[in-house]
């Protein structure tokens, strides 16, 4: 009886402990397949689970179904918001509360230097690196932002410039609200141009101003003076005015000059032109200047040089402003020496090469900016304007050319510029 009573016991626990295990891999099977969200058959069920499996399977399986559903409409809907901001020039930033970035187009990446979709998630100030930027996203959130606001970015030494703005979105039902949005547009390049502006109109102001008021106070002393003042000093006083009259008259040329090259039309006439006859009338000239005196002037036309399509007016300029810099900076019994040669890129170089007392390094990279120069006082002193390399390069650019320096303190200076050897229809 005891017997009996023990296996039908034990053949009750086995079945129960079969039906736990099929439950078990139930629940498994139902488990995986919301994580995967992929749908259940029939069959993937064990059997043994039960009636009330299948009606969770089906449960299962429709919402399986609307998850992925509502997942490709997000997906959609993101990819049609970050194509439509993707090909925004500006750069588009949201960011919730607590300055999590929540969305960011690619241009935002030529601001921080950082993939777009890369920095999702991240903090603010941790892309963005700028207090400035910081204090504005605050006052937006406060309300008190002006719509359009300049702030200024210092990454790894560059600087940019950003005009940006900022307004608040409130996102419903979300708990890192209100949103911030912002648009930044970068205006480093009208900022460079603006200060470009300032510096010339203060060196102008500065240039014009010292021969203006030695001019002024000469003439004062004249006119009060009168007949008191000794001839010899009357004779200083008027070739001292006359030799600033010419220092103004000077740079108002050149200014006019610059002025020219840099306008939208600066009349460029191009003609065909034979570079070694160009610069042996040059270097002719030259040598009947009472400037050219007591220095050895030496012409150097390799005879592949030949005919370019250039302005020749303005590339006799552009020698003749490199040779008085030679003459004039260079002491009597100089070589000053005018070479051409043609290049195998397709272009001819020409070279005005001194042996004077030569550059310093620091100042090579500055020497084509305008006003530029390595001793003010000597400068001045010879009636240089600090514009003549400026011109140069404005000349030499319009032609499709390079200009560049070399030089060694002692030894002399080398200034070149390249003409490109071109077709006369592609001039
Ligand atoms: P500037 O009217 O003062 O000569 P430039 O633009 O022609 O103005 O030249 C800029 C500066 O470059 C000069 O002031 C001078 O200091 C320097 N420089 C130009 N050419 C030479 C040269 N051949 N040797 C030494 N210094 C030179």
């Amino acid at each position: 009886m005891f017997i009996a009573l023990s296996i039908v016991l034990a053949v009750a626990l086995g079945a129960s402990v079969l039906k736990i295990l099929s439950h078990r891999r139930a629940v498994r099977t139902l488990q995986q397949a919301i994580l995967l969200k992929q749908p259940l058959l029939r069959e993937d069920l064990p059997e043994a689970a039960g009636p009330a499996w299948e009606q969770l399977r089906i449960a299962g399986n429709e919402l399986i179904t609307e998850v992925g559903q509502l997942q490709q409409q997000r997906t959609g809907q993101l990819a049609q918001l970050e194509a439509t901001l993707g090909s925004l020039q500006e750069a588009v930033l949201i960011v919730d509360a607590s300055n999590c970035i929540l969305l960011a187009n690619q241009a935002l990446q030529a601001i921080s230097g950082r993939v777009a979709t890369r920095i999702i998630g991240h903090r603010l100030e941790s892309v963005l690196h700028s207090a400035e930027f910081l204090a504005y996203v605050d006052s937006v959130r406060l309300g008190k932002a002006q719509p359009q606001h300049a702030v200024e970015l210092v990454e790894a030494g560059q600087t940019t410039w950003l005009e940006v703005t900022g307004t608040i979105i409130h996102s419903q039902g979300s708990s890192r609200g209100p949103w911030t949005l912002f648009v930044l547009h970068d205006i480093t390049k009208q900022k460079k141009l603006e200060t470009v502006r300032k510096d010339f109109v203060a060196n102008v102001s500065h240039e014009l101003r010292t021969p203006l008021s030695i001019i002024k106070g000469y003439v004062e002393t004249l006119v009060d003076g009168r007949e008191d003042i000794p001839v010899e000093d009357r004779e200083r006083f008027l070739k001292t005015i006359q030799r600033h009259t010419e220092r103004l008259n000077s740079l108002l040329e050149d200014l006019l000059v610059l002025s020219r090259l840099e306008s939208i039309n600066p009349g460029l006439k191009r003609e065909a032109v034979e570079i070694p006859a160009l610069l042996t009338s040059i270097i002719d000239d030259y040598r009947n200047r009472p400037a050219a005196a007591g220095h050895r002037l030496e012409l150097e036309v390799d005879s592949s040089c030949g005919t370019v399509f250039v302005d020749a007016l303005k590339i006799t300029q552009a020698v003749e402003n490199l040779l008085n810099n030679a003459l004039q900076y260079a002491p009597k019994g100089s070589r000053v020496h005018l070479t051409a040669r043609q290049q195998d890129l397709g272009e001819i170089i020409v070279t005005v090469r001194d042996n004077g007392p030569g550059i310093p390094a620091a100042d090579l990279p500055h020497l084509f900016e305008r006003f530029y120069r390595v001793d003010k006082g000597r400068s001045r002193e010879k009636g240089g304007t600090g514009l003549g390399l400026s011109i140069v390069k404005h000349i030499v650019q319009l032609h499709g050319g390079r200009v560049w320096v070399e030089s060694r303190l002692g030894e002399g200076t080398a200034f070149s510029f390249s003409l490109p050897l071109r077709g006369k229809s592609d001039a």
